[in-house]
């Protein structure tokens, strides 16, 4: 079976551990041999350079978290890591200083960056860095293009309305200043890989994993084209949701939906994305046990939807392709 999963950071990281798993592979690093592919499409709207440094914040979370690497107690970033580099930019005052780039960590973007800046497609810098993770999945950024997710505040020092990266909002100002707007910048110009398109294309089911509707999965849907290859393919596309009871489970996914007009709720984030008959991308919506969702279009199912362990994960991704192979049949 081939399966494309639509990722962000931490939520996807760990669900793409839960489809693994549910296929027979080993939920960590790489089988020998398998009939099974997965291809894991990751937002880079959280991208940022920092002090020279390209940071690619979702696709090392999920290269991280499949290759063994994680520090499992925060969610991201290197275990066993150290900070001499940050205290020591610290005592130069060099800004930013927010943002918490570890010894270990900053080596993957000491290659990244070096490649990058020596013509490499980031397409091809990830598979080089997963040469030595050995992630078990194809992890691709959906886009080579730059693409950066921007938020509108006002400033909470000079009261001044400007433009921030979604990591100073979200990381710096932990995503306390309401967003006014939230925008894919380069977005419209940018272009889905080829690699990208292909395996949507030859996908027998094509999962959104509970990632954060706006600044992961809404950044993916954002390139134009992107939304088209979901809506032609003939696989089955099914959603999870991350909100539950009400509320998303860890993080602040409730500030973007509400910068975006979109109640926090199961059955609203499923209108959102909205059913591939109907201009949207999904055929099936997975919700929690005790919520319920009308969605025109689409298939709704209630099951657990809590990522405890990879067991609970992998009984959600099994549920997600029965529900696929349902709703596309
Ligand atoms: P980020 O890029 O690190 O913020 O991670 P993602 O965008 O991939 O995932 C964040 C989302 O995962 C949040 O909006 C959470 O609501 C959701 N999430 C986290 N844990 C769980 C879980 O156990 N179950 C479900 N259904 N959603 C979860
Ligand atoms: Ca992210």
């Amino acid at each position: 079976m081939k399966v494309v999963v639509l990722v962000g950071g931490v939520g996807g990281a760990r669900f793409l551990l839960g489809v693994k798993a549910a296929l027979g592979l080993p939920a960590i690093g790489e089988a020998e041999s398998s009939e099974h592919e997965v291809t894991a499409v990751v937002n880079v709207g959280d991208d940022v350079w920092m002090h020279g440094l390209r940071v690619c914040p979702d696709l090392d979370t999920c290269m991280y978290t499949l290759g063994d690497g994680i520090d499992n107690a925060k969610g991201w970033g290197r275990v066993d890591e150290t900070w001499s580099v940050k205290e020591e930019l610290a005592a130069y005052g060099a800004e930013p200083s927010w943002f918490g780039l570890g010894d270990r960590d900053i080596a993957t973007h000491l290659v990244r960056s070096r490649m990058l800046r020596a013509g490499y497609p980031l397409t091809a810098v990830t598979e080089a860095l997963c040469d030595r993770w050995r992630p078990g999945v194809a992890l691709l950024p959906v886009t080579d293009d730059r693409v950066e997710t921007h938020v509108a505040i006002d400033d909470p020092e000079s009261r001044e309305s400007r433009a921030v990266h979604f990591q100073e909002w979200w990381v710096r100002y932990r995503a306390e200043p309401k967003a006014h707007a939230i925008v894919p910048v380069g977005a419209d110009e940018a272009k889905p890989t080829p690699d990208v398109l292909a395996a949507i294309a030859q996908a027998d089911v094509v999962l959104l994993a509970p990632s954060n509707p706006v600044v992961s999965i809404g950044t993916l849907l954002a390139v134009p084209g992107f939304r088209d290859a979901l809506r032609e393919t003939r696989a089955g596309v099914v959603g999870l949701s991350p909100i539950i009871g009400g509320k998303p489970l860890r993080g602040m996914a409730d500030a973007c939906l509400s910068a975006i007009g979109v109640e926090t709720s199961a059955e609203a984030v499923g209108r959102h994305y909205g059913a591939r008959g109907d201009g949207g991308v999904l055929d099936g919506w997975l919700v929690h046990s005790e919520d319920t969702a009308d969605v025109p279009g689409v298939q709704v199912r209630s099951v657990p939807l809590l990522m405890s362990d990879v067991d609970a994960t992998a009984a959600m991704a099994q549920a997600a392709f029965d529900l696929a192979s349902e709703a596309a049949g």
